[in-house]
């Protein structure tokens, strides 16, 4: 069994933490006393912004009933910030989880993708 942690990333030196505290630069779309919304560096549609709390949760596996005025915040926030960058007919949330979910940074985040087009398919279906 493997009983590596699922959070190699401390608050001191989480990217997403640093990013929270303004010591590494970000197109910040939004923030608030609580949360942080920036564009993602390395977009995957015209419009992909990267939605996070402040508060270091390292990902959606590490989240339990504490934490959940805070998901259902960051739920709530996600269409209205979705319309103001552009996504008028709709988009895509992602939240990508742990090793098998080829999570790269251990910052929870939602990931808001849309564009003028439709996005392709998501996940193919055999
Ligand atoms: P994950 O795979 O963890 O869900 O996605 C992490 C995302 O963060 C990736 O889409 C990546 O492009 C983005 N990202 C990684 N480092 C930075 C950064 O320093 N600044 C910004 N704006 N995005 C980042
Ligand atoms: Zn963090």
């Amino acid at each position: 069994m493997n009983n590596a942690p699922l959070t190699p990333h401390s608050e001191k030196d989480c990217i997403f933490c640093r990013i929270s505290r303004g010591e590494i630069p970000a197109r910040k779309v939004y923030e608030d006393d609580d949360f942080v919304a920036f564009h993602d560096i390395n977009p995957v549609a015209p419009v992909h912004f990267l939605l996070i709390p402040r508060a270091h949760i390292a990902s959606l596996a590490e989240a339990d009933m504490r934490h959940q005025a805070v998901l259902g915040k960051m739920l709530a926030m996600a269409g209205q910030l979705a319309r103001e960058q552009g996504c008028a007919d709709g988009f895509r949330t992602i939240i990508n989880t742990g090793k098998v979910g080829l999570q790269e940074v251990y910052h929870l985040h939602i990931h808001i993708i849309g564009g003028p087009q439709p996005l392709p398919p998501m996940l193919r279906k055999s």
